[in-house]
């Protein structure tokens, strides 16, 4: 059998600290599972190395992760590199480069977990957002039509092809976990032209698999209907930015950003997908070894699930619910006073039970 190829990306910051938790977690599930064999090769390919080089990666860098099955991204963020350039030097031209076209995000209140709403329904769903055009587009620009008049202008781009394989992969993750229900996140009553043509094509989908319940809100009722009655969703489907904001208050509802994993998803398996922690790199707390490390853990799991590995997926929860329900080996943003390393250990340790 041939060993699991991961390439790793530290980051920055609290990136390279909680990472290194998550592999040590790989590590514990190859000691205790003969069937599961993994190899990692690290790139150091943050903010230092950009200010040394000039660049976020080599000439070279995607055709060096090209051939790897999976990738595990740290952090990416430092105040003497503006965010931009990480962000479209480095994490945007992996997402298109490897047609990532889904992120994907669970939204979870772990057993032994209070969120801050007050009725503490079970909250488990997931948010499937599209991740290669949509609102985040580089499409636009200014117009200067005199002094004090500027124009800016900012497309959005909604192609029949990239609405279809977003909305398709949230009907075959209805089907592949036996729910039964799908809940589109739209705004097309205001955003007329882009947002309509993604209602069309999301429902021509809908139709096509007519035995799964559809719904659609408008974004801003949705957005309340997450806090009032987060129960009754199980798959969210929603355009790039839509998607972003929802992702950032459903990890809010479920403890926040110390638990909150993502996944960059090239269904396909043609080219690596990449799993990381939905948090930045923290620079406030680095170097104190205090980040919580169950976000980046949790995005391992999420990354072996990728990989056809649910068993391993669901072992690595099991153990992290079993930690969190005992409420002794905590970081300090869960009220705990342990360190990354400790969360790290005892992990591995309820694996091994
Ligand atoms: P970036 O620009 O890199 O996304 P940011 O400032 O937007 O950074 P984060 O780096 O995610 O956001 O940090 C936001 C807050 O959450 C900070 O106070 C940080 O310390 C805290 N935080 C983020 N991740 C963790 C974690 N794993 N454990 C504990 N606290 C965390
Ligand atoms: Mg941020």
């Amino acid at each position: 059998m041939r060993a699991l190829n991961i390439a790793v990306l530290p980051g920055d910051g609290i990136g390279p600290e909680v990472t290194k938790e998550a592999i040590k977690v790989l590590q514990a599930l190859a000691d205790i599972d003969s069937t599961f064999t993994y190899e990692t090769k690290e790139f150091h390919w943050n903010s230092d190395y950009y200010l040394k080089t000039g660049q976020m990666m080599p000439e070279d860098g995607l055709e060096q992760l090209k051939t790897f099955d999976s990738i595990l991204f740290g952090a990416i963020g430092d105040n003497r590199v503006p965010d931009q350039i990480s962000v479209w030097d480095l994490i945007m031209p992996i997402r298109k480069n490897f047609q990532q076209y889904v992120n994907f995000r669970p939204i979870k209140l772990l057993k032994g977990l209070e969120g801050p709403l007050k009725n503490n329904a079970s909250i488990d769903f997931v948010i499937i957002r599209e991740n290669g055009e949509g609102e985040y587009s580089n499409v636009g620009g200014m117009m200067f039509q005199g002094e004090n008049r500027e124009m800016s202008v900012q497309n959005t781009i909604m192609t029949r092809q990239g609405v279809t394989q977003i909305a398709e992969f949230a009907y075959k993750y209805v089907r592949d976990h036996s729910l039964d229900k799908v809940t589109n996140a739209t705004k097309s009553n205001a955003i007329i032209h882009s947002m309509k043509f993604w209602d069309q094509v999301v429902e021509e989908t809908a139709k096509k698999h007519s035995d799964i319940s559809y719904e659609r809100y408008y974004i801003d009722a949705l957005a309340a209907y997450f806090v009032q009655r987060p129960e009754d969703f199980q798959v969210v489907l929603a355009s790039n930015l839509f998607g972003d904001i929802l992702s950032d208050l459903g990890s809010a509802i479920v403890g926040g950003l110390g638990l909150a994993p993502s996944g960059n998803i090239n269904p396909s398996h043609e080219y690596p997908s990449m799993f990381e922690a939905v948090h930045g790199s923290a620079p406030d707390i680095a170097g104190r070894g205090i980040a919580n490390p169950i976000a980046q853990i949790w995005s391992a799991a999420l990354l072996l699930e990728h990989i056809g590995r649910k068993d391993l997926h669901d072992n690595i929860l099991a153990a992290i619910e079993a930690l969190l329900v005992e409420r002794k080996i905590l970081t300090p943003d869960l009220g705990g006073t342990a360190t990354t390393v400790e969360v790290g250990d005892a992990i591995v340790e309820k694996l091994y039970k």
